[in-house]
């Protein structure tokens, strides 16, 4: 797997993440909603270098002008419900993108720090020769990417795959990159190193679904 830490270099990118930290600010549901669909914004936006381009004759009103265009059809599967303002955030730019939306969830047994992660609804076009762009906000254990790719394994085989998440924890990435095949990327905003007993990401944001849509039951 090759990973794209872009939270390594210095640009604004850090601002919007801070601002899903900080307990204080990450309490104005909607403002974190926008911030996750920024960081989408720009994670789709450095992946987009890697898509293949080829030339495309434009007519201006004054002249034709070629320029390199990408025509790989794009599928974005996100994971309910976390991921939805990701999702929007990518949807901003690919216009023409199909989509798919998987639910997965954390199945507590007994003990409370032991989990199943459970795949329910799932609704996903055919991936067969396409570009499979694959949205899960916060790479915990990797556990949840790997139930999901397995409910997808029957849609077909992708051209690519790009994984694109907010905030990863170093066991995590380590856990996927041995599930995944070898050519799939990761465009990640910040890499956390612990996981607490929960499989939640320390220091993290808290739980991203519900800073997003308001606490469950
Ligand atoms: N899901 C979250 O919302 N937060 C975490 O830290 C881990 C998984």
């Amino acid at each position: 797997m090759i990973v794209h830490n872009l939270g390594e270099e210095n640009s604004i990118l850090n601002q919007f993440i801070s601002e899903i930290r900080d307990s204080k600010v990450q309490k104005d549901a909607m403002r974190f909603r926008r911030n996750i669909e920024r960081i989408g914004e720009v994670l789709g936006y450095e992946f987009s270098k890697e898509l293949e381009y080829s030339p495309a004759m434009v007519e201006t009103p004054l002249g034709s002008k070629e320029m390199k265009l990408n025509q790989d059809q794009l599928v974005i599967c996100s994971i309910l419900r976390a991921g939805l303002p990701l999702h929007q955030g990518l949807l901003n730019y690919f216009d023409t993108a199909e989509n798919g939306f998987i639910s997965a969830f954390r199945k507590h047994e007994g003990n409370e720090d032991n989990f199943e992660v459970i795949v329910k609804y799932f609704a996903a076009p055919s991936l067969e020769g396409k570009v499979l762009i694959l949205t899960d906000p916060m790479l915990a254990t990797g556990r949840t990417l790997e139930n999901v790719l397995l409910a997808l394994k029957e849609h077909g085989t992708p051209s690519a795959i790009h994984i694109i998440s907010v905030i990863g924890s170093q066991q995590g990435i380590e856990y996927i990159d041995k599930i995944f095949p070898e050519y799939t990327h990761l465009w990640i905003a910040a890499v956390d190193l612990e996981l607490n007993s929960r499989g939640y990401i320390l220091p993290g944001i808290g739980d991203a679904g519900d800073l997003a849509f308001g606490e469950k039951l």
